[in-house]
This record gives C-alpha cells, sequence and structure tokens, in this order.
C-alpha cells in the first residue's frame, strides 16, 4: 500500500477528550473516529488490526471445536420474554420498537438467540457437544461510556454458546475455552490471566475473567506472581482429550488470583508478601457455565441414553475484539507512538522513502516493495512528499514492528537502513540482505 493512496487522517495534537493512552493514541494514528458517545468508526488502519485480532480470535475458536454462525444484531423480545430477562435486564439494553408496534432490542449479548436455534434443531445426546459462536456488534448502553473502544456502548464481542448433556461434559466445554483463551490472548502477545469471577446478571457458578494487567484498568485484581511465567498451552494441544485439557485448567487456577468481586482476603494472606500482584486490569475475555439458566425456562430439552428428556447444560464465553485492540496499545507502546505485536501489525513493514522524487531512492523503494510483497509481507510504502523527520515520527506513532529507510546516501553506497520499532536497533544493510532478511 502506498501511503499518497492511503487514508490515514494523523493527529498532530493530542486530542484533549482522550484520558488514556491508547485512546489517544488510536485518535492519533487515525485509527478510529468516533461518531457519537460510545461509537466509533474504524477507519482503514483500525480496521487491519480489528480484522488481524478477529482472525486469532476465530483460529482459537475452531481449533478448540466451536463452529462460526452469523447471528442477528435486532432481536425479538419475545425470546427473552422467555427467558425472563427482557424486564430484568434494565437500562443497558437498547429498546426499540418497529412498524407493527412490536418490541424489539439491539442484541447486548445473544444467549436466547442461541438457544431458539439450539432448540429447534438438537434433540439427542448423540448430537452434543455443540458450541456455537459468532463475531457481531453488541450495544449496550452504559452508564459511563469512556476510554474510546475500550468502554463504548456499540461493540465487537466473540460470544461462544456451549451446550451439553450433563455438567461433567459442559464442564469439559468450559475447559476448552478456557484453553483456548490462553492461547488467543498470548497470540496477540498479551498475558491474560484467568481470575475467579462473579457471574454476575447471567448467573451460575463456575466463571473466569481474562485479565491483562494495566494502571489504565477499570477493575482492582489480585493475583499470584507465579502466572507471569506459566507456560501457555501449544497449537498441538489436543482439544479432544479432556484429561490433557483439565490438566492445563488445574495449573492456570491453583495460584490464588481473583478479582476485586471475589476477592478473600483469607486466601489472600496466605500468599506470601513477595508474591502478591495486587494490580489494575481490563478485562478481555470471560467465560461462564450457567447450566439450565435458559434451556429450563426456554424448553431446549435433549434426548439422553437413558432415553429421559434433559435440559442442555449450557455455557457461553465472550472476547471483546474492539476493547483488545485498546488493550494491546495498552500493554504496548512508549512516548513515541504504538509498538504493534508482529502478530496483530496493520502491516509488517513500513517502507520509507527519504526522497521520493529522486530517481534512484524510488527505483530501490520499487524494488524492495516488490521483493517485499512477493513473500507476503503486508507493506505501507511512504512516498510521500513530506519531509523525513515527518515521516520518522508517523512511522514510529503507527508502530509497524520494522521499518526500512532508503535514502540518498545510502542507496549510493547500494545500503539501507532497518529499524526494529520495538527495541530501536538499527542496522545498515546491502540491499539484497535486506530483501532475504524479510524472505
Ligand atoms: P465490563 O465489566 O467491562 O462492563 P462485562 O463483564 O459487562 O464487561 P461481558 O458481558 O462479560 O462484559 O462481555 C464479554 C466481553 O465483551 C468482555 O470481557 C469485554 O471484553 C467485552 N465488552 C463488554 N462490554 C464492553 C464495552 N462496553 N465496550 C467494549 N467491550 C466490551
Ligand atoms: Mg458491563
Ligand atoms: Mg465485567
Ligand atoms: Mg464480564
Amino acid at each position: 500500500m502506498r501511503l499518497s493512496r492511503y487514508f490515514l487522517p494523523i493527529l498532530k495534537e493530542n486530542p484533549r477528550e482522550a484520558e488514556i493512552v491508547s485512546h489517544r493514541l488510536m485518535l492519533r494514528a487515525g485509527m478510529i473516529r468516533q461518531q457519537g458517545q460510545g461509537s466509533f468508526s474504524w477507519l482503514p488502519l483500525g480496521k487491519r488490526v480489528l480484522d488481524k485480532v478477529c482472525r486469532i480470535v476465530r483460529e482459537e475458536q475452531d481449533r478448540a471445536g466451536a463452529l462460526e454462525i452469523l447471528m442477528p444484531t435486532i432481536q425479538s423480545a419475545e425470546l427473552w420474554r422467555e427467558s425472563g430477562r427482557y424486564d430484568d435486564y434494565g437500562k443497558e439494553m437498547l429498546r426499540i420498537k418497529d412498524r407493527q408496534d412490536r418490541d424489539m432490542l439491539y442484541g447486548p449479548t445473544n444467549e436466547e438467540v442461541v438457544t431458539e436455534i439450539f432448540r429447534a434443531y438438537v434433540k439427542s445426546y448423540k448430537d452434543l457437544p455443540l458450541n456455537l459462536y459468532h463475531i457481531q456488534w453488541k450495544f449496550r448502553d452504559e452508564v459511563r461510556p469512556r476510554f474510546g473502544v475500550m468502554r463504548s456502548r456499540e461493540f465487537l464481542m466473540k460470544d461462544a454458546y456451549s451446550f451439553d448433556l450433563d455438567f461433567e461434559s459442559a464442564r469439559a466445554a468450559y475447559n476448552r475455552m478456557f484453553v483456548s483463551y490462553l492461547r488467543t490472548f498470548t497470540r496477540m502477545g498479551l498475558q491474560a490471566i484467568p481470575m475467579r469471577a462473579d457471574t454476575g446478571p447471567i448467573g451460575g457458578h463456575l466463571s473466569h475473567e481474562f485479565i491483562i494487567l494495566a494502571d489504565t484498568g477499570e477493575s482492582q485484581v489480585y493475583c499470584h506472581r507465579d502466572y507471569l511465567a506459566l507456560d501457555v498451552p501449544e497449537a498441538d494441544t489436543d482439544f479432544s482429550n479432556d484429561a490433557e485439557i483439565g490438566d492445563i485448567v488445574k495449573k492456570w487456577t491453583t495460584p490464588y488470583a481473583a478479582t476485586d468481586e471475589m476477592h478473600d482476603e483469607a486466601a489472600w494472606e496466605k500468599v506470601a508478601t513477595s508474591d502478591r500482584v495486587s494490580a489494575r486490569g481490563i478485562e478481555v475475555g470471560h467465560i461462564f457455565h450457567f447450566g439450565d439458566k435458559y434451556s429450563k425456562p426456554m424448553g431446549a430439552k435433549v434426548t439422553g441414553p437413558d432415553g429421559k428428556d434433559h435440559f442442555a447444560s449450557g455455557g457461553s464465553y465472550g472476547i471483546g475484539p474492539t476493547r483488545l485492540v485498546a488493550a494491546i496499545i495498552e500493554a504496548s507502546h512508549d512516548d513515541n507512538g504504538i509498538i504493534w505485536p508482529e502478530a496483530v501489525a496493520p502491516f509488517d513493514i513500513g517502507l520509507i522513502n527519504m526522497k521520493a522524487g529522486d530517481a534512484d531512492c524510488d527505483r530501490i523503494c520499487d524494488e524492495l516493495y516488490a521483493a517485499f510483497v512477493a513473500v507476503g509481507k503486508d507493506v505501507l510504502y511512504d512516498d510521500t512528499d513530506q519531509r523525513p523527520g515527518g515521516k520518522f515520527a508517523t512511522a514510529d506513532l503507527i508502530g509497524l514492528p520494522w521499518q526500512v529507510i532508503v535514502g540518498p546516501r545510502g542507496v549510493a553506497a547500494g545500503e539501507v537502513e532497518i529499524k526494529n520499532r520495538r527495541n530501536g536497533e538499527r542496522e545498515t544493510l546491502p540491499i539484497e540482505d535486506v530483501k532475504k532478511r524479510f524472505g
């Protein structure tokens, strides 16, 4: 992509409304545009990151055996009356009437809709386990939307829903999502700690929030230092092996970790003072087991091997991709801007032409661009006539992992410079070696 043909509305000044660094940097780097209270458009650079985050979420959901569907954003109030949540949900739910004066709502979550799908088709234990997920916009009329996409009113959620015959198999389904979440966040360069959590309005007894430690987090959390060094399961983890998955969950739930609501002072006192991490955290994911909370009132039954009907035992599993983009920035930036982990970077390489219009610089840039693209790299080529200082500032601000800098003096010597955005290290290399470096 040539920067001269891209849409990257960089802001020079710090936007006054942005209280936290991720919000500030997302606005400055031209990733998002606020459209209303708690409502944002994703501009090209932001959209690329969001897509990469969603791709990782998808790959790890699929690996764990969940199946992707897509449910509507606008739901009928009827289903929510069946589950009994229409009146309970309160002011966070955006209620709408259609032209026939029917009560509709913009979904804040999808337990009712997915249970309706399940009960329509699944009648036998032989069709279980089943886990259906989608990545879809949600609306919650938050009391205090703030911090940009971190707490917005309209946001993207990956929500998965598992259905099983009994508690034991539902727990195995819960464990698969637990392990899938560990892999998901690690692949984005984040250290997420699963913490015992309150089940809130959804109800139930087995629940963990996945929390990123960050000073700007809205939750107070407490955990054992051991979490910071635990191994994350590899890609070859066998999700069909309940015992193996259960062991991983055991390892990841044994040291103390809890959010404020579930904090147990007595248990905390037993952790050595030097091992205690008491910090602020950002909730990026949340998993629940809720049993027959929806299947019972909504009549979602399957026939078991005993020939009898059983209400499906369910769980739900959320991740916030839009919030995650901000959380990644909270965890990875410096004074000059964003530092993208490679897996979610909007482009792999920023190719900087220090003297656009100079025949030699242009030719070498074209050559490098073609070589990088040929090996599958995403390249943002700064071919604009801005001064070098401005180009470097932009490159640091948008935080691509590598900068390849082409200037007249280097080109005359057959060399270009590469800079690693994370550690700032620079290297001067012969042009052919640079092509090989990213090959
Ligand atoms: P919070 O405690 O931050 O209000 P929640 O507990 O209400 O979040 P869940 O119902 O558990 O949220 O939803 C699953 C995930 O959706 C959250 O872990 C978070 O990543 C994301 N999410 C929830 N609310 C928002 C929001 N207002 N803006 C952006 N992402 C959100
Ligand atoms: Mg909430
Ligand atoms: Mg919460
Ligand atoms: Mg939650």
